[in-house]
C-alpha cells in the first residue's frame, strides 16, 4: 500500500516511522519541516504525562508510558528523555478533593499513581510552595524533546524507506469521490492508495475546504523559559487549582505552560504571545515554586495546534475514500504520540482497532449543540 501523511509534526512523523516500518510504502510531506515554528510540535511544552488523562486514552497512554522507557534505543536518537515522575498538586481541602478523584479514576484504570502528602511530598519536591497540601504522584511520567522526537521519528521513517518532502505544503488530490495522493505546491504529485492528514492547526482550514463541517478549531498557546537554575524540580508539575504546567529542563531553565492562551494574527495558524499572559503565567509558576522569584524571564513563545469539542482527537476514516484523519490532539498529543503511530498504522494496514472507536469522526461529542459555537468562539476567552 502507498500512503502519503501531509504533516511531519509528531504525530504525522510518528504514523509514517510506523506505517513504514510495516513495509508500507511511505511519502512524508511537510510544508515546513518536523516540529518547525509555530508547529505544536515546535511549540510543545514535551511533558509525558499518563496521569489524569480522558478514560478512552487510558490504555494508550499506558503503553506510550511503556515506549518511552527505550525510545530514544528505537529511534537512533537522543530525545532528552527524562522520566522524574509528575506531581499533581491541591494547594487547599476543596483542591485536596479533586486530586482524590483523580487517584481513584486513576488507580480504576491501572495507572500507577501514589498519593503523596507530608514529609513524602516534600521529599517529592522540596521547592514546592508550603501551600502543597497533597499530591498525586506518577513516578513514570516526565518530559522528552518535541523537536527532537519529531525529527527522529521522521528519520526513522525515512530508515525504513519512506521519502520525505520538506518546504513543501501540500493538498489533496481528488478524482471523483476518491483521495488518490497529493499534489505539491511545485505542481509534483505524489500517488497514495491512503492519504493521512495529520497537519496540526493548518487540518481546520483544509478540511472546511473539503467541505467537512467537524467540531474542530484552531488555537494559540504560549510558553515561558527562565534563565539557568540550580537543579530545583525532578518531576513535572501540575496543580488543580491553576492554569500551570511546570518543569525543569535538561538545560536547567523552568519552562511554564499551561493553557495560556496566545493571540491569532488572522484566519490562518499564526500567532504572538500576549504580555498580559505572561505576567500571570510566570506568578502562577512563582507561587507554587517559590525559588523562582529569583529568576528571570528568558524566552516566551507561541505555537498552534487544533482542538475539538470533547478534547479527545480526530482518528480514522473522514470525507473522500481514502482519506485517514489524525488530528485535534488537544495539548496532550505529545505523550502518547508513539502509541498513536503504531495504532493508526495497524488501523490502516491490519484491521480497525477496537482502542481507537472512541476517537472516531463520526462521534457524538458531549455537548454536541454546542458544536456550531465551538467554533466561533474566541479562544481568548
Ligand atoms: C504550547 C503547547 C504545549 C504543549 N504541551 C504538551 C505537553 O506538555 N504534553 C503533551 O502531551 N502535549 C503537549 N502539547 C500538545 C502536543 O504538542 C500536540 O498534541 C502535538 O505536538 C500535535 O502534533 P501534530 O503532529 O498533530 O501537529 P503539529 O506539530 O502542529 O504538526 C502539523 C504539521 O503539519 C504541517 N502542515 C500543515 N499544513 C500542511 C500542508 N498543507 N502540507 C504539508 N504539511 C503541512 C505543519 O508544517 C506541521 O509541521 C502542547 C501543545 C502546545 C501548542
Amino acid at each position: 500500500m502507498r500512503i502519503v501523511v501531509i504533516g511531519s509534526g509528531v504525530i504525522g512523523a510518528s504514523i509514517a516511522y510506523h506505517l513504514a516500518r510495516a513495509g508500507a510504502g511511505v511519502a512524508l510531506v511537510d510544508r515546513s519541516g518536523p516540529a518547525a515554528m509555530p508547529s505544536a510540535s515546535w511549540a510543545s511544552a514535551g511533558g509525558l504525562r499518563s496521569q489524569g488523562r480522558h478514560a478512552p486514552e487510558h490504555a494508550i497512554t499506558k503503553a506510550a508510558a511503556l515506549r518511552w522507557t527505550t525510545l530514544a534505543d528505537e529511534l537512533e536518537a537522543d530525545l532528552e528523555v527524562s522520566l522524574g515522575g509528575h506531581l499533581h498538586i491541591a494547594e487547599t481541602a476543596e483542591e485536596a478533593a479533586a486530586v482524590e478523584a483523580r487517584l481513584a479514576g486513576d488507580r480504576a484504570a491501572g495507572i500507577a499513581v501514589a498519593r503523596l502528602e507530608g514529609a513524602a511530598l516534600r521529599a517529592a519536591a522540596p521547592c514546592l510552595t508550603p501551600k502543597a497540601v497533597l499530591g498525586a504522584f506518577s513516578a513514570g511520567d516526565g518530559q522528552a524533546h518535541p523537536g527532537r522526537t519529531a525529527i527522529a521519528f521522521a528519520q526513522a521513517a525515512a530508515r525504513h524507506g519512506a521519502t520525505c518532502h520538506f518546504g513543501q505544503a501540500a493538498r489533496l488530490r481528488l478524482v471523483g469521490d476518491r483521495a488518490t495522493g497529493v499534489v505539491l505546491q511545485d505542481g509534483g504529485e505524489l500517488d497514495g492508495d491512503r492519504v493521512v492528514l495529520a497537519a496540526g492547526a493548518w487540518s481546520v482550514a483544509m478540511l472546511a475546504d473539503l467541505g467537512l463541517d467537524l467540531p474542530l478549531r484552531w488555537r494559540g498557546l504560549q510558553m515561558l523559559l527562565s534563565d539557568v537554575a540550580t537543579p530545583l524540580l525532578a518531576p513535572t508539575v501540575t496543580a488543580v487549582g491553576r492554569n500551570l504546567s511546570l518543569k525543569q529542563s535538561p538545560s536547567g531553565q523552568m519552562m511554564v505552560g499551561g493553557r495560556w492562551f496566545a493571540r491569532p494574527l488572522g484566519d490562518r495558524p499564526a500567532v504572538e504571545p500576549i504580555d498580559a499572559h505572561v505576567a500571570r503565567q510566570w506568578s502562577s509558576a512563582v507561587a507554587v515554586v517559590p525559588a523562582m522569584a529569583r529568576l528571570k524571564l528568558a524566552q516566551v513563545w507561541a505555537g498552534v495546534e487544533a482542538q475539538t469539542l470533547d478534547s479527545l482527537p480526530l482518528i480514522g476514516p473522514a470525507g473522500p475514500a481514502g482519506l485517514y484523519l489524525a488530528t485535534g490532539f488537544s495539548n496532550h498529543g505529545f505523550q502518547i504520540a508513539p502509541e498513536i503511530g503504531r495504532l493508526a498504522a495497524a488501523d490502516m494496514l491490519e484491521r480497525p482497532q477496537p482502542v481507537l472507536e472512541a476517537f472516531r469522526v463520526g462521534r457524538a461529542m458531549a455537548g454536541s449543540d454546542r458544536a456550531a459555537t465551538f467554533k466561533a468562539e474566541s479562544c481568548l476567552l
